[in-house]
């Protein structure tokens, strides 16, 4: 990086693996005793595992507390796991969850602040600056993304235009006519743009944009090298979830090595999804987050269910900030079919390799006695008409054997038949039924 380059608070990106550690420590210890004292699900907790916050005394006696799940924050709706007085609560999100009870998530004044920040950081990490023009197509409202975006990109200081999602003709016509520089929204959602540009007769020269801002659901680097061919930006992926404030957790500087945890906020550890142990750095797991200075709602040990591989060495770019090596899906979006373990993610990447497919796929599940997939993907425009479509049917079963092991029954569908998305895309539709 060059020397000079404006950073958002350029000495919080850029501390040393010992400076992080002794503040982590420090407010880990500030944090176990801040939702000891007024949280009683934590109280009741650490009591009954017989930790006094007291004798936390370094950063691995955090293994010893209990972990927290997504269900602690159902079972404390509406406000949630709540630490301060509801007059000190100064805005709730909750989650996209279609089912059930949603997840309620609650800020403080400081919290608000510490997001924006956070957010601010992940843009400059990723290469925006103050003099771009950021058009955010996240969706606005309970949804943390679109919100979360917003603030940080103000925070930074660049000029944001809120968009939200949809709309997409006019979210094209304000690219080109505002000099769009940096576009956010989900990696999905930018594939639908990139269709409905050339259905436009435009091409990336029309605009100014250099870099996209995607994250909130997993995708390949094959979609990546596609968004970034298409668009002609570099398109940095961007992690978080509403229970850890909302995007901002993590973020890829312009090495796209992995996502910088942002480590005086979130400490991060690895454990093995199915008992619970705590991994080494390098192996792949569930990672787990205690928040270092959440007031609302403290979180110690928050399992994430998303899967991943931690790296601790320091990047090539300076920073020491650990990063998630890319987020393949979370344990529960595992599909199991014929005793073969697969993310759709992995399947992605096998469809995205192939020129004669387009970037639209749907994976469904079904049973009678046996569980089936299937897989139906769009044939790209150029294939269409004068591909052998059995003969190319063929060739995606194929490869989905050969790389997956995986024998799944693909259908070759016509471009623009599959349903676009705006938000989060459905790519799994699973019509399994539970009994
Ligand atoms: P929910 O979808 O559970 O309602 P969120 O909107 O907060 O809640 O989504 C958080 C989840 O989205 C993460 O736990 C993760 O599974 C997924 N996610 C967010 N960002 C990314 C990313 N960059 N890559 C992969 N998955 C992501
Ligand atoms: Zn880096």
């Amino acid at each position: 990086m060059k020397e000079g380059t404006y950073l958002f608070q350029r000495d919080q990106q850029m501390m040393s693996r010992k400076d992080i550690e002794a503040l982590q420590l420090k407010l880990m210890k500030a944090q176990v005793r801040h939702a000891y004292d007024n949280v009683p699900m934590y109280r009741k907790r650490l009591d009954s595992a017989g930790i006094d916050p007291a004798k936390i005394k370094k950063l691995e006696d955090i293994a010893k507390v209990p972990f927290t799940k997504k269900d602690d924050l159902r079972d404390h709706y509406p406000y949630g796991i709540r630490a301060v007085p509801l007059d000190r609560i100064k805005r709730l999100h909750a989650s996209s969850g279609t089912t059930g009870i949603p997840t309620v998530v609650s800020y403080t004044s400081h919290d608000l602040d510490r997001w924006a920040d956070l957010m601010a950081r992940c843009y400059s990490c990723a290469g925006v600056e103050q003099t771009d023009i950021v058009q955010n197509a996240y969706g606005y409202g309970l949804f943390t993304g679109g919100l979360g975006f917003h603030m940080g990109a103000e925070r930074l200081g660049a000029l944001v235009i809120p968009t939200a999602t949809g709309n997409t003709k006019r979210q094209i016509k304000m690219m080109k006519d505002m000099r769009t520089s940096v576009l956010c929204c989900t990696p999905s959602y930018s594939l639908y743009i990139i269709e409905e540009l050339a259905e436009e007769g435009l091409s990336p020269s029309d605009l100014d944009l250099r870099i996209g801002m995607f994250g909130a659901e997993p995708w390949s680097d094959e979609t990546r090298k596609i968004i970034e061919d298409k668009l002609d930006i570099a398109a940095q992926d961007l992690y978080g979830m509403s229970e850890l404030y909302g995007p901002g957790v993590a973020v890829e500087c312009p090495e796209q090595n992995g996502l910088h945890i942002w480590s005086d906020e979130f400490l991060v550890e690895t454990i093995n999804p199915d008992t619970g142990e705590v991994l080494s750095p390098g192996e792949k797991g569930e990672i787990v987050f205690t928040m270092l200075t959440r007031e609302a709602m403290p979180l110690l040990r928050y399992r994430t269910r998303d899967l991943a591989v931690i790296e601790y060495e320091k990047c090539s770019c300076g920073r020491s900030h650990p990063r998630i090596m890319r987020i393949k899906g979370r344990s529960d979006d595992m599909l199991i079919v014929g005793g073969v373990n697969v993310f759709p993610s992995q399947i992605e990447d096998i469809l995205m390799r192939m020129d004669e497919l387009g970037e639209q796929y749907q994976i469904v599940l079904e049973t009678d006695r046996l569980d089936h997939i299937s897989v139906k993907v769009e044939v790209s425009p150029n294939h269409w008409v004068k591909a052998d479509m059995k003969e190319l049917t063929k060739k995606v079963e194929e490869s989905l054997i050969a790389s997956l092991t995986l024998r799944a029954k693909v259908e070759l569908l016509a471009p623009g038949t599959i349903p676009r998305s705006e938000g989060k895309a459905k790519r799994v539709i699973d019509l399994r039924k539970r009994i």
